[in-house]
C-alpha cells in the first residue's frame, strides 16, 4: 500500500500547484463561487486557484496608466491595491511624439522605451490609434475606454453564461474529487486492515470498476468543456486548448475545468469592477474607498513633471466623475464611506482622510504626505 500513498501524495502535490500564478507585480485575483459570489479576494504577487470545482477564477490589474486628450503618462490614477504599483517617478509622451508602439515580456514601450505593464486595459494597437487620432475624437475615444473597464453588470452576465456552460463539467469534478478524497482516506488510512476480511475482498474486487469510474469522471468532464469552449468565445489572450490537453494528460489538472475554461472569458477590468459585480456589500464598500481616496487624496506623484500631473489630473477627473456614478448606480453611498472614522483614543484629533489613521495635536499631514481633516467634535482644527 505504500507504494499507493506515494501515488496519492504526488497527485495532491500536483492538484494543490495546479493553477497558482506567480506574478511579477501585485495583482488581484479572485476566486468566485458558483453562486457569483466572492469566495476570496486577494490583491499579492502569487494568485491561488479555488478549492472547489465550482469555483473560478478571475484576475485583473489597476490600471497602470493616465491618459488625457494631451498624452498618456504611466503614473496610476484610482487604484485600489495598497500599496500601489506606480513608478518612482512618471515617464510620459505627447501623442503627437507616439511613432511606435510595442509588447515586449508583458510590457508595453512606447518608442522603444519600457512604459507601462501590459495589463490589457489599453492594448497596444489602441494606443498608436489614439496617438494617431485628432484631439476631439481623442477625447470621446479615451472616455468610451474607460467605460469599457467598468462593467460590473457585464461581468455578472457572462459570470452566469460562464457557470451554466460549465454546470456538467463542474458537477462531475466535484464528483471526482470526492472520489478521490476517499480513496486517499482509504489508502492512508490502511482502511483496508481494519475491516472484515470480506468487506475488503469485496472492495478488491470492485478496483477494476472504480478505476474504470475514476477514468470516465476524468475524461467525460474534460471532453464536455472542450465542446463547450466554442460557446465561451474569449476577449483575452489564453492557453485554453493547450491547458485542456494537459490537464487530460494529467488528472489532478483536471478537477478545475470551470475555471480553466474562464480564462481569457472576462475584459479586462477595473478592479472596482469586479468587486461591485461579485462582492458583498462590505467588500464593494471597502474597496469602492479605496479607489475614491485613491482619486481624491493621491500620494507618490509629487516628483512627477507638470505635463504628468497635468494627464494624471485630468484623468482623475474623468475616473472620479465614472466611479462616483457606478458607486451610486450599485447601491454603494459615498457619503458614509467618505465620513470621519469613530476616534480611536480620547487624544485623538485629526485624521487622515487616506489611511484613516488619527492623530493627536501636532501634525497637520499624515507620513504619506495627505492633509489631515479635523475628527468631529474635536476642539483643535
Ligand atoms: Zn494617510
Amino acid at each position: 500500500m505504500s507504494e499507493w500513498a506515494s501515488v496519492l501524495a504526488v497527485f495532491w502535490v500536483l492538484w494543490a500547484l495546479d493553477g497558482v500564478r506567480v506574478v511579477r507585480r501585485r495583482g488581484f485575483s479572485f476566486v468566485i463561487g458558483a453562486t457569483g459570489r466572492i469566495s476570496r479576494a486577494g490583491y499579492a504577487r502569487v494568485s491561488l486557484p479555488g478549492l472547489w470545482p465550482g469555483r473560478w477564477r478571475m484576475t485583473t490589474d489597476d490600471v497602470p496608466v493616465s491618459l488625457s486628450p494631451v498624452g498618456i503618462c504611466n503614473r496610476p490614477v484610482g487604484a485600489a491595491g495598497r500599496p500601489g504599483e506606480g513608478p518612482a517617478k512618471a515617464h510620459v509622451w505627447r501623442w503627437e511624439e507616439i511613432r511606435e508602439v510595442g509588447v515586449a515580456d508583458g510590457w508595453i514601450y512606447v518608442n522603444g522605451v519600457r512604459f507601462s505593464p501590459n495589463t490589457g486595459h489599453v492594448v497596444a494597437p489602441e494606443l498608436l490609434a489614439l496617438a494617431r487620432l485628432a484631439p476631439p475624437l481623442r477625447e470621446a475615444r479615451i472616455r468610451l475606454l474607460v467605460n469599457r473597464w467598468f462593467r460590473p453588470v457585464h461581468l455578472r452576465r457572462r459570470a452566469r453564461v460562464l457557470t451554466g456552460r460549465t454546470r456538467i463539467a463542474a458537477a462531475l469534478n466535484a464528483v471526482a474529487l470526492i472520489a478521490y478524497v476517499v480513496l486517499s482516506v482509504y489508502v492512508v488510512g490502511d482502511v483496508a486492515s481494519r475491516i472484515t476480511p470480506q468487506w475488503s475482498g469485496r472492495i478488491a474486487a470492485a478496483l477494476p470498476w472504480i478505476f474504470g469510474g475514476l477514468l470516465f469522471f476524468h475524461i467525460a468532464p474534460v471532453i464536455v468543456v472542450w465542446r463547450s469552449l466554442r460557446r465561451l468565445k474569449p476577449v483575452r489572450l489564453e492557453k485554453r486548448s493547450a491547458n485542456l490537453f494537459s490537464a487530460l494528460m494529467l488528472p489532478p489538472q483536471a478537477l478545475r475545468l470551470r475555471s480553466l475554461a474562464g480564462e481569457g472569458y472576462f475584459p479586462a477590468q477595473h478592479p472596482l469592477a469586479c468587486f461591485l459585480a461579485f462582492g458583498e456589500a462590505a467588500v464593494r464598500a471597502r474597496w469602492g474607498f479605496n479607489v475614491i481616496a485613491d482619486l481624491r487624496w493621491p500620494i507618490d506623484a509629487a516628483g512627477d513633471s507638470p505635463l504628468a500631473q497635468e494627464i494624471a489630473g485630468w484623468f482623475r477627473g474623468t475616473l472620479e466623475a465614472k466611479v462616483v456614478t457606478l458607486l451610486a448606480a450599485e447601491g454603494v453611498a459615498l457619503e458614509t464611506l467618505l465620513g470621519p472614522p469613530p476616534r480611536d483614543a480620547a487624544a485623538s484629533c485629526r485624521y487622515c482622510p487616506r489611511c484613516r489613521d488619527q492623530f493627536v495635536a501636532g501634525p497637520e499631514v499624515c507620513p504619506h504626505g495627505v492633509k489631515l481633516r479635523p475628527l468631529a467634535g474635536s476642539d483643535t482644527p
